[in-house]
This record gives C-alpha cells, structure tokens and sequence, in this order.
C-alpha cells in the first residue's frame, strides 16, 4: 500500500511539474511554431505515462512481509519474510520438513532411524545433510569435551520426554545406556555411517542447522530479509527495512508469551537452550529434557536457560545445550575462551553475559537482574 501510494505521489509530482512546465512551453511554442510544440507536447505526455507506469510496476514488485506460523521438527515455524510472493515461506517450510524428513530419531525410514536401528552395521545415508550435521555435532561434541553428546538417544528415550510414556527410568538401565552413549565410536565415510551402539539423537542441534540451511534457500531466492524462528532457535537475516530485528528472549519463568529481554540482531542466529522448553513432573520433582551425559539425569545446576548468538545456526544450538550442561562457572569460562557470545539466566534471576557480549540487549522484565 506504502509503495502504490509512493509511486502515485511520484506520478502526480511529475505529471504537476510538467504542468507548469507547460506554462514554459507557451513560450516555446510562440518561438518554434505550433505544430512543432503540439508534437512536443504530445510526445512528453507519452514519455511521462511510460514512465509513471514503470514507476507502478516497480512499486506492484517490491518485496513485501510474507508471514506464516506452521509446525514441524516438533515445534512452530514462525516465519516473516521480505519477499515479492509467499512462495518462499513455502520453500522454507519444506526445507525444514526435508530435513525433519532424515534427522528425526521416530520416524521410520528416516537416516538416524535406520542407524539407530542398523545393530552396529554401516548405514548409507540418503541426505549428505545428515552426514554434514552429525560430522558437525561430532566435532562440537570433542570441542565441548562431551557436554554436548549426540550419542545420547538411548538415555533421552528412556525418560519419554514429550510421550505419554514419560517417567525416571531405573538407575541401571540409565548406567547401561550410558556406556552405549559413546559419540567416539560414531565413525562417518562419506554417506557411510557406522554409530556402533551408540543412539544417535540431533534433537539439540537439527533446528539449528535448519537455520543454517534457510540461508542457503534465501540466498538462491535472492531474499535479503527475514527473521525465521524454528522453536527456540532464530535467525535473523539482513535487517528489517526500518532496522535490525528484535529478537525476544523468553522468560524462563513465564509462559510462551512472556519475554525478558530483546536482543536486536542483524545477519546472526539465535539458540535458547531451556528447562521449561520439555519434561515432566513425578514424586513432586520436575524433570527437564537436557540431560547431564555424566549421570544421565537431567541437569540440576541452578540454570534455567542459556542463549547463544553466533553467525552459524548449528552452533548457537549447540552450544546453547552444552553451556547448560556445563553450568555457569565452566559455561560461561568456556564461552569466554572460545569467543561464544552467550547469556546464562538462573533460577534465582540473575542474567550473567560473556565478556563483551556485543549484541544489542534490552532487558524488559525488572524482576531479573543483570550481573557482572
Ligand atoms: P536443546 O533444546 O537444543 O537444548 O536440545 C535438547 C534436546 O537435545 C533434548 O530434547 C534431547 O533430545 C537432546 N539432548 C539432551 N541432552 C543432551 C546433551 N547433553 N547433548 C546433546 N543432546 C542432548
Ligand atoms: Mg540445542
């Protein structure tokens, strides 16, 4: 609407000015003959309605916000994108479906099914996707030394998180499926893979790495902005044409709606990492989805949620995992010296960044408290 009415005051102010200038032309036409000026004129009018019609079509072809809100990878796909049709939230969407289509751990067929079920033989991969992400999460795995470990499917699945079978499982199963929980043994050639007895699980990294394969279908669509949340991992590209995005943090302690703070992102991808995100209560004890590959209980260390920003979707999920894991001391040493940009929240809210944390951070819920 913004741009029709542009490119009409556009067309006006043109077509206005002439008219004066038609007042100039009188002059010319006493000088050069009537006919001559009629043909002038008659040839200006023509010139000027090519170009306001340009002027409109360009305007009816600007990139506009496209919206939408679906569902896959077991959470919602908000996307906002600055496109010229909706076809490339379309695109997205299947994307991320393709992907949920070969990383999904339940869903028959798919390639970390079939490995998790190949009894310790090698398994061809049908995407180089998977391949990619797992070779990824292996390496994050060794960088973190094991907080982050995507062998852990067997634990994961013994507590049914998001099941209606969920429950604390028995402390010896727990140890058994430990000692299988050996991301080492996970051995990739090419579209071969080989997990051993591991359980392969990318629930905390594949929204993450869907991020990072958005970016490559909006480059090929030629999209310069949008802001595409999968879950509680984000990416905001470009700016918004009025600025960078707002991004919110949740509020740990509140329902979905309630954010504590905005980050104002440009270009960069953001992951929350949080207890409140998936578990269940038993005995009066709530028991969440990130689980400590030390005990293979879920992490009791004061935190309730950590985001990380980095340039890389993979990463920021990643990591966001594994600094919870860690804990804030260890979590917040290690993003130090690796340079990770994080926020850590605990549950007496208190919010601790990295150093030089160096996006824009507006803290909105006084109740927290910044630190450090
Ligand atoms: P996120 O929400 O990204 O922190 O990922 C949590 C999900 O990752 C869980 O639902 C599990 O599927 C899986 N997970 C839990 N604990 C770990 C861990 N220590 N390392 C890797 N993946 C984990
Ligand atoms: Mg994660």
């Amino acid at each position: 609407m913004g741009a029709l009415f542009s490119a009409y005051h556009l067309w006006y102010t043109v077509w206005h000015e002439t008219g004066t200038e038609k007042i100039d032309c009188t002059c010319h036409i006493r000088r050069g003959g009537r006919c001559v000026a009629a043909f002038e004129r008659a040839m200006k009018k023509i010139a000027l309605f090519a170009f306001a019609g340009i002027v409109l079509l360009l305007a009816g072809c600007a990139p506009a916000a496209q919206s939408s809100e679906t569902f896959a990878m077991d959470t919602v796909i908000s996307q906002t994108v600055y496109a010229r049709d909706n076809s490339i939230l379309i695109q997205n969407y299947d994307t991320i479906r393709a992907l949920e289509d070969s990383m999904s751990k339940t869903l028959e067929g798919s390639d970390v099914f079939r490995l998790n079920h190949a009894g310790g033989q090698d398994v061809v991969f049908s995407s180089a996707q998977t391949a990619q992400a797992l070779t990824g999460c292996l390496e994050l795995a060794r960088q973190t030394g094991g907080a982050f470990n995507p062998a852990l499917g067997g634990v994961v699945d013994a507590w049914g998180f998001g099941t209606e079978n969920a429950s604390v499982p028995e402390q010896s199963q727990l140890e058994r499926l430990l000692a299988e929980a050996e991301y080492t043994q996970v051995r990739i050639d090419g579209d071969a893979v080989n997990a051993g007895k591991a359980q392969i699980d990318l629930g905390g990294a594949a929204k993450g790495y869907a991020l990072d394969a958005l970016k490559i279908t909006m480059d090929e669509a030629g999209v310069e902005n949008a802001l595409v949340a999968v879950g509680g991992s984000v990416y905001a590209r470009g700016g918004k044409p009025d600025g960078s995005w707002k991004v919110g943090v949740r509020d740990p302690l509140g329902s979905t709606a309630d954010f504590l703070a905005i980050l104002e992102l440009a270009d960069s991808c953001v992951s929350t990492s949080g207890s409140y995100e998936r578990g269940f209560t038993e005995g009066g004890v709530y028991y969440h989805h990130i689980i400590d590959p030390q005990t293979g209980y879920p992490v009791q260390n004061g935190l309730i949620s950590v985001s990380v920003v980095d340039e890389s979707g993979l990463k920021t999920d990643v990591y966001s995992t594994a600094l919870f894991v860690m804990g804030l001391e260890q979590g917040l040493e290690f993003a130090n010296s690796n340079s990770i940009d994080a926020l850590f929240i605990t549950e007496d809210k208190k919010i601790y960044m990295t150093d030089g944390f160096q996006y824009e951070f507006e803290l909105i819920n006084k109740d927290y408290q910044i630190e450090g």
